[in-house]
């Protein structure tokens, strides 16, 4: 019911924007035991560790050390992504990129500051995170709660370097592209192309099978739009900030569940209805299977 309120609000926002924040879908409602963590080598020296209830990790290992995307919801679980990096080299870390300002991707940034690494972040992502820290610590607070976890051990830790448009890392040989498309999910939505292995991190605009939060956008169709351009990259591997790995038609189907769900929101407000009219009467059937939604 959360989750649907949530896009209810989503397509509400596309005439009353602000509304929409408070409402956000926070993490923290499943229990601790039986959540898998895995971890895949999609790529020579680039690893995906994919987290089914929360939130995605990437990690390029290379002689001249280590480059990681996003570094997990609290300090302990930054500590935890340490040490599986840690199972696949010893090299050091030298950066970090912080795909969007959601705390489930930033909040182990401490961690990762402390072992020396230079943060880097959209010059949008780096505004968010500064100004909307309290908002994302407190929609936090049940998983920290139901974890036992402090949060007075989150700091806000921000990039070092911020981008505009598109930056290109060079790292013990390999290649590394920070790309910046406009708002999706998020302003600031940031894609990590590896372009030698044809593998696109997709942050937060993109999780496999998935009703991704809708709740931050300022523009559905443009996220559409975005999802259609990362699908038409010379690429064959998308890794969400969500969600289990990717290929092409994950991303297309994303993009048409998207543009369904914005078609239908505008043509029932259009339609004059009201906003608990949509709640009882707009359906999206046709994606009942897909995670996180709620009838
Ligand atoms: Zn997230």
């Amino acid at each position: 019911m959360k989750r649907w309120t949530a896009l209810l609000m989503a397509g509400l926002m596309l005439i009353s924007p602000g509304v929409v924040l408070a409402q956000a879908s926070g993490a923290g409602e499943v229990e601790e035991k039986n959540i898998p963590i895995k971890v895949t080598e999609v790529a020579p020296g680039l690893f995906f560790q994919y987290h089914h209830e929360e939130s995605n990790n990437a990690w390029l290992v290379t002689n001249d050390g280590v480059l990681v995307i996003d570094t997990r919801q609290h300090p302990r679980r930054g500590e935890e992504l340490l040490a599986a990096i840690r199972k696949t080299t010893d090299k050091p870390i030298r950066w970090v990129i912080n795909t969007h300002a959601h705390g489930d991707h930033y909040f182990g940034n401490a961690v990762f500051k402390r072992e020396g690494a230079t943060i880097i972040a959209h010059r949008d992502t780096a505004g968010m995170m500064q100004q909307q820290f309290p908002l994302e610590m407190k929609r936090r607070q049940g998983y920290f709660k139901q974890r036992q976890f402090d949060p007075g051990e989150v700091r806000l830790v921000l990039p070092d370097v911020t981008f505009d448009s598109m930056l290109t890392l060079k790292l013990g040989g390999r290649t590394v592209e920070l790309l910046y498309l406009g708002a999706g999910q998020n302003p600031g939505d940031t894609f990590v192309r590896f372009p030698q292995e044809r593998v696109l991190f997709a942050g937060g605009p993109f999780s496999k099978n998935s009703w991704p939060n809708p709740s931050f956008t300022p523009s559905m169709s443009g996220w559409v739009d975005i999802l259609k351009k990362i699908a038409a990259m010379d690429v064959d591997v998308y890794l969400g900030g969500h969600g289990d790995i990717g290929a092409k038609a994950d991303v297309l189907q994303e993009a048409k569940m998207l543009g369904d769900f914005d078609r239908g929101m505008r043509e029932a407000v259009a339609a004059g209805m009201s906003r608990d009219d949509i709640v009882k009467n707009v359906r999206f059937e046709q994606y009942r299977d897909v995670r996180n939604y709620s009838g």
